[in-house]
């Protein structure tokens, strides 16, 4: 018998470690969790109401939403804590413990400890994506489109220990499907963005032509545009000469300019007009294309050098047409 007994015991403290490590925000219906926005950063909003609905659609229990402001000084088991704020009442889970960033832009980290859950990001959608991470991987949703999703409904919301961070591999997402315009949960949920909200100025796609317009240094300086068929094509759908030193200085000019007229951008694409085959043949042009065995070499090392001029910014360009081909 004593050997039952001791067989029992065991497995019930077993239990009470694994149920201990478990978040419960909704039991029985009944709301057992607060949802606290920790910043006044827009997207750390987005993401508490974004899960504070789903966690309804769930269960039908609506959690509070509550600003860091708001809380005062005690936290209580079943905490969400969304944002990179009130760090010194959990832990700052942005950070390695050597004090290394260890989340990128758009990136999150999941971290249950304590028996809250703290959403950290790593700045602009991160905290978003973080939500988006925790209502598919670890609630059951799915989400398709307006109106289109599935779950599982269940008067209990119950999360296992978390500890997961995710950084995209991609800096930037977007498809051309503009019905998300309709259905902001659809793109949040895919990640996706738009040219408007990321590129400084909306200098996007096909950009030579506003960034160095070719009817305002065509006639001075036909050279600083393609050369093919013999002679120099300033015009909309030609290209510049990309091995041209002023060309360069006056991009760079203009994209300093372009940057300081829109704080908070850090990203501009530098990229060919729509014209194919208007590339420059001139023979430093061409060295360059040769070389690299592509006609997209010579845009690229015009890129990589706009990228060692501006090296807090980002660049992007086009693979399009004649420059489909990478370089070698
Ligand atoms: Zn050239």
């Amino acid at each position: 018998m004593k050997k039952i007994t001791l067989f029992i015991a065991a497995a019930a403290l077993f239990i009470a470690a694994d149920v201990s490590a478990q978040m419960t925000m909704v039991r029985d219906g009944k709301v057992k969790s607060r949802i606290i926005v920790t910043t006044d950063q827009k997207p750390d909003s987005v993401a508490a109401v974004l899960l504070q609905d789903f966690v309804q659609r769930i269960s039908g229990a609506v959690l509070p939403v509550v600003p860091a402001d708001e809380v005062g000084k005690f936290l209580r088991k079943g905490d969400v804590l969304i944002g990179n704020g009130m760090t010194d009442t959990l832990y700052d889970v942005s950070e390695s413990q050597e004090g290394e960033k260890v989340l990128k832009e758009d990136g999150f980290r999941l971290l249950t400890g304590d028996g809250r859950l703290r959403i950290a990001g790593g700045g602009d959608k991160g905290s978003i994506y973080g939500v988006v991470t925790l209502l598919e991987k670890y609630l059951g949703v799915s989400y398709w489109g307006e109106n289109e999703y599935s779950l599982t409904k269940s008067k209990d919301v119950v999360l296992p220990e978390i500890d997961e961070i995710d950084n995209p591999a991609f800096r930037y997402r977007q498809s051309q499907f503009y019905g998300m315009r309709n259905d902001p949960v659809y793109k949040l949920w895919m990640r996706l963005e738009e040219p408007a909200e990321m590129f400084a100025g909306s200098y996007w796609v096909h950009t030579f032509d506003k960034l160095m317009p070719s009817s305002r240094y065509g006639v001075e300086h036909p050279e600083y545009y393609s050369y093919f068929g013999g002679k120099r094509h300033p015009g909309k759908a030609s290209q510049w000469c990309l091995s041209n030193p002023e060309v360069f200085e006056i991009v760079c000019e203009r994209i300093d300019s372009i940057f300081k007229a829109n704080p908070g951008r850090n990203m501009i694409s530098v990229s060919q007009n729509d014209g194919n085959y208007t590339n420059c043949q001139c023979d430093a042009c061409k060295a360059i294309d040769e070389y690299e065995g592509a006609l997209s070499g010579s845009v690229i090392h015009f890129l990589n050098k706009l990228a060692a001029r501006f090296p807090d910014k980002e660049f992007s360009t086009l693979a399009y047409l004649y420059t489909m081909q990478p370089p070698k």
